[in-house]
């Protein structure tokens, strides 16, 4: 069974205008901000507009307009921090690691030989 979404999450809040953040892209459907607590220089989220509490619950047609902008912001971010690579992470439900209950996706540049902090 898949939990309700909570409208007063953090991310719901940043989408609301409630807490600011740094933005990197907007669409009609997608916002991307920097993440607070970097694992790595330029460690950003991508979130849909629309309320979903993780992927488990998500709309596969939000999907359809978010995946794109990770796959654009993950070629963007490792240009932009000189990265070897990136690392594409998302997390659902507390067991899984996830903190915040607002669909997101992380992306991360990695540099070969920095390891990921945990
Ligand atoms: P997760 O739920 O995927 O485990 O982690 C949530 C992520 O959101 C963490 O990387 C955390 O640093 C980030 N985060 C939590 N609160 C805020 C906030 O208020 N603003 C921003 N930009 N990032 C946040």
């Amino acid at each position: 069974s898949v939990q309700a979404y909570d409208e007063n999450n953090i991310f719901a809040k940043i989408l609301k205008g409630e807490i600011p953040c740094h933005k990197v892209y907007e669409d009609e459907h997608t916002l991307a901000f920097m993440d607070v607590m970097p694992q790595a220089p330029g460690h950003l989220l991508v979130i849909p507009k629309t309320g979903s509490r993780n992927l488990l619950d998500a709309d596969p047609a939000v999907l359809a307009h978010v995946i794109p902008v990770v796959q654009k912001l993950a070629v963007a971010a490792k240009d932009a921090f000189e990265a070897d690579g990136v690392f594409i992470a998302q997390f659902n439900e507390p067991a899984a690691g996830q903190t915040v209950f607002h669909l997101h996706f992380h992306v991360i540049p990695r540099r070969e030989g920095e390891p990921l902090k945990p």
